[in-house]
């Protein structure tokens, strides 16, 4: 299956599904990261924090594919946040990746309470201006935070990538990014394959379209204009996951899966998240 791409606000494309990694240990990475290449993934989203950039970096290599027709997004993590540590941090992610670019980089948390990620983002303008980040983007950054950064900074960032699943619909915060020409990146898109898959809604759904929760899970966040990374590390799922291009789900579906939403995160809450 061929995935479609979405146009960031610089005019890169972006595949709207890729692979996520994070939790696969870095010599688990090359075989994951091998069969989701193999599969038709062309996107990854990985980050320093994961440990497996060598290990993503050797399946991209081993794939022999071009590298144009391959899009990699890292992030910077929290302990490197700051002008002259992200620019010493960016260079070792590249080098374990075994890249001379990136298509997105991310900051990965924004750590309000630290104050750091202006100077952060101005090194990201750099590595952009220079060519070396064909992207840049923040994760895990509040409406709040990104007003601060569009006001203080030159280059709107391209991606948010937040938590985002049928539990967490994140409504304002797509609509805000809409408005501003940032694309909502969804993480734990699946919800982390937890609850969500068994909730009644999602597998009567599913039945009605002979597919998985998964999948119907995952076209949900694609006819919202989301741009998704679901994860796995079995096979089958890798290629269940991005099989979700020939098929649609109709106003009743999208509606019933509209009502489950709880405004329940799995993960910290981005404004008091502190981890070094
Ligand atoms: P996810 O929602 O993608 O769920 C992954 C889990 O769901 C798997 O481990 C597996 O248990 C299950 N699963 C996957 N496919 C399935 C299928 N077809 N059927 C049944 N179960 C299935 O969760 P995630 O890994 O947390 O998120 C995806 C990616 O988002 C990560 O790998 C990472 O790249 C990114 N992420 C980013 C941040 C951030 O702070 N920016 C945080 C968390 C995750």
């Amino acid at each position: 299956s061929k995935v479609p791409p979405i146009i960031l606000n610089n005019g890169v494309e972006m595949p709207q599904l890729g692979f996520g990694v994070w939790q696969v240990p870095d010599d688990e990475a090359e075989r994951a990261v091998g069969t989701a290449l193999e599969a038709g993934y062309r996107s990854i989203d990985t980050a320093a924090i994961y440990g497996n950039e060598k290990g993503t970096g050797k399946a991209l290599a081993a794939s022999g594919l071009p590298r144009e027709d391959i899009f990699v997004t890292t992030k910077l993590w929290n302990s490197d946040q700051g002008y002259d540590s992200t620019l010493r941090a960016f260079d070792a992610s590249l080098e374990k990746l075994g890249l001379d670019y990136v298509d997105l980089y991310l900051i990965h948390w924004p750590l309000p309470s630290r104050d750091t990620y202006l100077d952060t983002y101005r090194a990201f303008e750099k590595l952009y201006a220079d060519g070396r980040a064909k992207a840049i983007g923040v994760s895990n950054f509040l409406p709040e935070h990104l007003r601060r950064l569009i006001a203080e900074t030159s280059v709107i960032p391209a991606v948010n990538q937040i938590e985002l699943h049928p539990h967490l619909q994140q409504r304002e915060a797509r609509e805000f990014h809409a408005e501003q020409g940032i694309a909502t990146e969804a993480w734990s898109p699946l919800g982390q394959g937890k609850g969500l898959l068994e909730v009644p809604a999602i597998v009567a759904i599913a039945r009605k379209h002979g597919r998985t929760p998964a999948q119907v899970v995952l076209r949900w966040h694609i006819q919202l204009g989301n741009v998704v990374i679901p994860k796995s590390v079995t096979p089958s799922r890798i290629k269940e996951n991005i099989a979700v291009f020939d098929f649609h789900l109709d106003d009743e579906d999208l509606a019933a899966i509209s009502a489950l939403n709880e405004d329940r995160r799995l993960g910290p809450d981005p404004a008091a998240f502190d981890l070094a």
